[in-house]
């Protein structure tokens, strides 16, 4: 299986993240079908996919043709078997390990035995979530950014069993997307969360510990490194849950230097969860 013969993609969970893989994929003229487990949340992708596609046409990325046409390219579903004519899908569903598992033995099912199976997760073990299936061998980890239509990197994940011809169509499938590529090992959080997580960690310590303000704190972090967003504005545009799962996974697997901050603890438990709640550090409108 090469390039060429991707014609549909499929997108499991339509979420922040999936429905911004599913509206790159759509962007760049590959037909999609998206699905999730309730209607409420194919809809709810595609509002999200419709908002971003209007911010694009309304900053002269995108025409209004193009958009229309990317938008009509994608098919929303419940239905599992709906994905049967992809020939890549990118799994991008809650992140827990059962739950992508059963994801990928219901892909596998679904899904013909040349189908490149991806998934996005952030911190969790491509070969654990391949171990589902009988054909490791074609999974792959594609860990797209948020958001995903703006930002320009994905990180390719290969796991034990990873052939290489599925990362070396990962890598294609991400460039044919428009965005540039780095590999890492199936090692916890990859490159990017086990650098990145660390570093909001000590920014919300450095908080809790009264270092600085807040905003100092970010403004030093982007002063002073040349970053876009300081630590604690960063880990409310995630979501501090996503954060503390992620950091709770490196604990787990990587010791004590990865243990979640206090704070982040605390802020998770009383539903301040950043942007997505209105509240997180900081509060939004
Ligand atoms: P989200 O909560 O916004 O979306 C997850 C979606 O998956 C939900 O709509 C949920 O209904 C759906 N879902 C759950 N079980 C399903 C199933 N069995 N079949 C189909 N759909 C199902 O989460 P998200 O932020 O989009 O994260 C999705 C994945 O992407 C996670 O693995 C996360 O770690 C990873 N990720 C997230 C970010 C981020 O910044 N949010 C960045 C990179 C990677």
């Amino acid at each position: 299986m090469d390039l060429d013969d991707i014609d549909t993609v499929g997108v499991v969970g339509a979420g922040t993240m999936g429905s911004g893989i599913a509206q790159v994929a759509a962007v760049n003229g590959y037909r999609v079908v998206m699905r999730d487990v309730e209607a409420r949340f194919v809809d709810s992708g595609f509002e999200t996919i419709e908002e971003s596609l209007a911010r694009f046409v309304s900053r002269g990325d995108l025409d209004q043709s193009g958009a229309d046409a990317a938008r009509a390219r994608i098919e929303g579903t419940t239905d599992i078997d709906a994905l049967s004519p992809a020939t890549l899908v990118v799994e991008a569903v809650t992140e827990d390990l059962g739950v992508k598992q059963s994801v990928f033995s219901d892909l596998a099912a679904a899904c013909g035995p040349e189908t490149v199976l991806a998934t996005n997760t952030s911190t969790l073990s491509i070969t654990s979530i391949a171990s589902a299936i009988d054909r490791p061998e074609r999974v792959v980890g594609l860990h797209f950014m948020n958001p995903v239509p703006v930002m320009a990197g994905v990180e390719v994940v290969v796991g034990e069993q990873t052939n290489g011809a599925t990362v070396e169509l990962a890598h294609d499938f991400a460039a044919a997307l428009g965005k540039e590529t780095w590999e890492a090992d199936d090692r916890p959080g990859f490159v990017v969360n086990r650098v990145l997580m660390p570093w909001i960690n000590e920014g919300v310590r450095a908080y809790d510990e009264g270092v600085a303000e807040k905003g100092d704190i970010d403004r030093g972090l982007r002063l002073g490194t040349n970053v876009p967003m300081g630590p604690l504005e960063l880990a409310d545009h995630i979501g501090l849950d996503v954060v503390l799962d992620a950091s709770e996974t490196l604990h787990a697997e990587l010791g004590d230097r990865y243990k979640p901050a206090y704070l982040l603890k605390r802020k998770v438990e009383a539903g301040d969860l950043g942007k997505k709640t209105g509240a997180g550090f900081y509060e939004y409108d």
